[in-house]
C-alpha cells in the first residue's frame, strides 16, 4: 500500500506531522509558565472571574507587563519574561525587527524607469518591541530606587484623617489629569493657555515626590514621552563640579532641556549655590519656559499667599508643641524636621528670585501639600515600604 502513496501524498502527510509538532510545542511553550513578575497574569485571571471596576486611575504597572527587576546590587525597570508580546509575535517572528518593502525606481538606460522591491531589515522597529522601549525610557529616567514602584493608585493613605484623605486624594487627580491634558493637547493642537508646569509645593515628605514620580512614569508608560529625574542639590552639585573643571557644563545642561518631561525634586533646597550655577539654573528653567516643555517641580518653599501653619514651625527646638492636626510632636528629638532649613519663612518667591518664579506662575499648576503629615513621621523606617507592591 505504502509503495502506492504518491510523492504528494507523503509531502503533505510530513507537513501535517510537522504542523501537530508545531502546535504541541506551541501548547508546551505557554504550559511550561515562564514566571511572571508584573502581575498581569494575575489580573487577566482576575479579570475572568471577576468584574473589576474600571476606574480611572488604573495602574501603569498592570497596562504593560513591565516590572522592576530586583539584582543584588542594582535594581531596573525590565519586561516581564512571561508576558512578554515579542515571544508570541507573528509579524517579526520574536525577533523584533521588521523587513520593510522598499520601491526602488531605476532609469534604465533606454530612458524607461523600472522599479525593484527591496527588502530591508529595520532593526527593533516590530510594533511588539513597545515594551522594551517603554523600558529603555525607564530605565533612562534615573528614578530613584525607593520610588520605582511609585504608581497613582499604590499610594498609602492610611496614616491620614478624613480631611488629609481626602486632599490627597484631590490631590492625586490633579496631577493625574495635568498628565491627561499635557499629553492630548500636546499631541493634537497648540493650546496657548495649556499650564504645562506643574508645582507641588508643601512640607517634608508629604507625597510630592511620590506623585511627582508616578506622573513621570505615567507619561513614559501611557504616551511614551522621554524623562528625566533631578534632585536640585545633585543637580547643583553636578554644575559645581563642571564648574570647578572648568568646563560649561552644556552637555549636561542640553540633556535637561531636550527631556520630554523633566522633574526637579526640592527645588530651592540648600543655599551654597553660587552665582554660575544659578545662571545656569536660570538658563534651563528659562529654556523649557520657552520651549513649552513639560516641567514637573517639588519644592518646600511656599508661594507668597501659602504660610507654614505657625505652629509647625520648629522656632524652639527644645519646647513641645502640637502640629496642626492636634499630634504632640517634639521637635528637639525630631530629626526629619529640618529645623535649620530657610522654608519654613521664606516664600519660593524670594527663593528663586522674581525672574525665576514669575516665568514659574505664569505657566504652572500648583499643587497644594500644606497640611499633609509626613509619610515618614508616620510610617518610620518603613518609609521605603509606603506604597504597595504588585509584586512583593
Ligand atoms: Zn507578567
Ligand atoms: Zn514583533
Amino acid at each position: 500500500m505504502n509503495e502506492n502513496r504518491s510523492f504528494e501524498d507523503i509531502f503533505s502527510s510530513l507537513q501535517r506531522l510537522a504542523e501537530i509538532r508545531e502546535q504541541e510545542e506551541g501548547i508546551f511553550k505557554r504550559n511550561s509558565k515562564t514566571k511572571c513578575f508584573c502581575g498581569r497574569n494575575d489580573l487577566i485571571s482576575q479579570q475572568a472571574e471577576e468584574f473589576i471596576d474600571n476606574d480611572e486611575l488604573e495602574s501603569n504597572q498592570t497596562k504593560e507587563p513591565i516590572y522592576i527587576q530586583k539584582n543584588e546590587l542594582t535594581f531596573k525597570f525590565a519586561v516581564c519574561p512571561a508576558c512578554n508580546p515579542r515571544i508570541d509575535c507573528k509579524m517579526c517572528e520574536g525577533t523584533g525587527h521588521r523587513i520593510l518593502n522598499k520601491v526602488h525606481v531605476y532609469e534604465a538606460e533606454d530612458g524607461e524607469t523600472e522599479e525593484h522591491l527591496v527588502e530591508e531589515l529595520s532593526p527593533n522597529s516590530c510594533a511588539c518591541m513597545h515594551t522594551e522601549h517603554l523600558v529603555n525610557l525607564l530605565n533612562n529616567a534615573d528614578i530613584p530606587c525607593k520610588y520605582m514602584d511609585a504608581d497613582f493608585i499604590n499610594i498609602k493613605d492610611e496614616h491620614l484623617n478624613s480631611i488629609q484623605e481626602k486632599k490627597l486624594a484631590d490631590n492625586i487627580q490633579k496631577i493625574h489629569s495635568f498628565c491627561k491634558q499635557i499629553a492630548i493637547k500636546k499631541l493634537e493642537n497648540y493650546d496657548k493657555n495649556l499650564k504645562y508646569f506643574v508645582t507641588l509645593f508643601g512640607p517634608v515628605g508629604s507625597g510630592k515626590t511620590l506623585l511627582a514620580i508616578s506622573a513621570l512614569k505615567m507619561l513614559i508608560i501611557e504616551f511614551g514621552f522621554s524623562g528625566k529625574f533631578v534632585d536640585f542639590q545633585f543637580l547643583l552639585n553636578q554644575l559645581k563640579a563642571e564648574y570647578e573643571q572648568n568646563k560649561s557644563g552644556e552637555v549636561l545642561l542640553n540633556k535637561l532641556r531636550n527631556i520630554d518631561i523633566l522633574v526637579i525634586d526640592e527645588l530651592g533646597k540648600g543655599r551654597n549655590e553660587n552665582e554660575w550655577q544659578l545662571e545656569k539654573l536660570d538658563d534651563l528653567i528659562n529654556s523649557r519656559y520657552n520651549a513649552r516643555k513639560v516641567t514637573i517641580l517639588t519644592t518646600n518653599y511656599l508661594p507668597p499667599l501659602y504660610k507654614y501653619d505657625e505652629k509647625d514651625i520648629p522656632r524652639n527646638p527644645n519646647r513641645e508643641i502640637s502640629n496642626y492636626w492636634g499630634q504632640e510632636i517634639n521637635n528637639g528629638k525630631n530629626q526629619n524636621i529640618p529645623i535649620h532649613e530657610s522654608f519654613w519663612n521664606q516664600s519660593l518667591l524670594e527663593r528663586l528670585g522674581a525672574r525665576m518664579y514669575e516665568r514659574i506662575y505664569e505657566v504652572s499648576e500648583f499643587i497644594d501639600f500644606t497640611g499633609l503629615p509626613s509619610f515618614r513621621k508616620h510610617i518610620g523606617k518603613s518609609f521605603l515600604n509606603i506604597y504597595s507592591s504588585n509584586h512583593s
